[in-house]
């Protein structure tokens, strides 16, 4: 016999726990909204293999694929484990964009999967997982989880009267593929929507924050930190003491294997400044200035002349009028003069000591302040006028 899925059930439920958090601004938050469900937490894989090798599991070797075999059910994206020791239940997610070519959108609609699981009181997230369980009841579980997400992130009711694909993208942070089912449903199965709505609703900006042509250069990093300066993200194996584009000094905004948490937090404001391609030890895998192909070997380009490599110079750019000029000093000396930090092809400064980088020296990337006023002309406009002394 079949296992009736609980679609309506599920759907409004997702509503429900919106309204019982007092949740109304989308795209959801969803860290906010597991912080306020009682005996729900949230670690990522890699936080919690760093928390077991702390605590000498495994003699302090966990790996990442141990945490996803033994308490991740296997699974690529997420699962729910239940403590033994206590009430508490775990959403563990993978936040290694990397790994299988993830999105942001597709690990946030993972979240929301296992929290569907987690409030529909589906009895298998246990450390043994599916055991016990039929085929046919875990798959009832499992649309029941989808409908609940669907639903959480997206919930019908706060739509505009007109809706498009790329309307619930933008407004909701979903993946295209989520957002064409909910689009579906809306256009043509209105029976696969929820019944109930939410009373009091709002949006904040949409995350438009996409990845680099080139995702090496700002995934895969231990590090990452968000500059309230000029909005701009950056990745470092060690935590980054000055930010890349504009050279301020960082402080508190910075998260180990936060990449995803940047994103939930500040991805409706970071600005994406243009890059040079390099590879991953900052040589130009092509000229920046003139375009000519060049080998890996090559520190300056042989048509033009210009250095290749992105790296501290260990020059502070200055509007000191009586600094000392540093025309006289000899290209080989100020590459060789700065900290030795090999840097990222959107590096205007060095991470680790606020010094120009030998692109930015060399002028061949683009002023950041320009390129964020091109951008963003209404936040300018609004600024000045606040600034105004009278
Ligand atoms: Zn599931
Ligand atoms: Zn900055
Ligand atoms: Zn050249
Ligand atoms: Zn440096």
């Amino acid at each position: 016999m079949g296992k009736v899925i609980r679609w309506n059930l599920a759907r409004n439920k997702a509503i429900q726990t919106l309204a019982k958090f007092n949740i109304s601004i989308f795209p959801l938050e969803l860290f906010q909204l597991i912080d306020k469900i009682p005996h729900l937490e949230i670690m990522s894989y890699i936080e919690m293999c760093e928390e077991l090798s702390h605590l000498g599991y495994l003699d302090g070797k966990v790996t990442v694929a141990w945490v996803q075999e033994h308490l991740a059910d296997g699974s690529q994206d997420a699962a729910l484990l239940r403590m033994s020791n206590s009430l508490d239940t775990i959403i563990l997610y993978n936040s290694d964009l990397l790994v299988y070519g993830h999105t942001e959108q597709r690990i946030r609609y993972s979240i929301a999967h296992e929290i569907g699981h987690f409030i529909l009181k589906h009895k298998f997230q246990t450390m043994i997982a599916r055991n016990g369980i039929s085929a046919v009841v875990y798959n009832a579980f499992e649309k029941e989880a989808e409908a609940f997400a669907a639903s959480l992130l997206m919930p019908y009711g706060t739509f505009p009267s007109k809706v498009s694909v790329a309307e619930l993208r933008e407004k909701y942070d979903v993946s295209k593929k989520a957002a064409e089912i909910m689009f579906d449903a809306v256009s043509k199965q209105t029976y696969a929507l929820p019944a109930i709505r939410l009373n009091h609703y709002g949006f904040s900006h949409p995350r438009q924050y996409t990845l680099p042509s080139n995702p090496f250069s700002i995934l895969g990093f231990k590090y990452y930190a968000y500059c309230k300066n000029c909005h701009g993200l950056t990745g470092g194996n060690s935590p980054n003491l000055f930010c890349s584009y504009c050279g301020s000094k960082l402080t508190a905004l910075s998260f180990k294997y936060g990449f995803f948490k940047i994103h939930e937090e500040f991805g409706g404001s970071i600005m994406k400044y243009s890059e040079i391609k390099t590879d991953s030890s900052g040589h130009a895998v092509e000229c920046p200035q003139c375009g000519s192909e060049i080998d890996t070997t090559d520190q300056y380009c042989a048509v033009c002349g210009i250095f290749l490599i992105n790296q501290c110079t260990g020059i502070y750019e200055t509007n000191d009028p009586f600094a000392m000029p540093t025309e006289h000093i000899s290209f080989e000396q100020k590459t060789n003069s700065g900290c030795g930090r090999k840097l990222p092809g959107y590096a205007r400064y060095c991470t680790g000591c606020g010094a120009l980088s030998t692109f930015g020296f060399q002028n061949l990337l683009q002023n950041w302040q320009k390129e964020y006023m091109d951008a963003n002309p209404m936040k300018i406009a609004e600024i000045t006028d606040q600034d105004l002394p009278f």
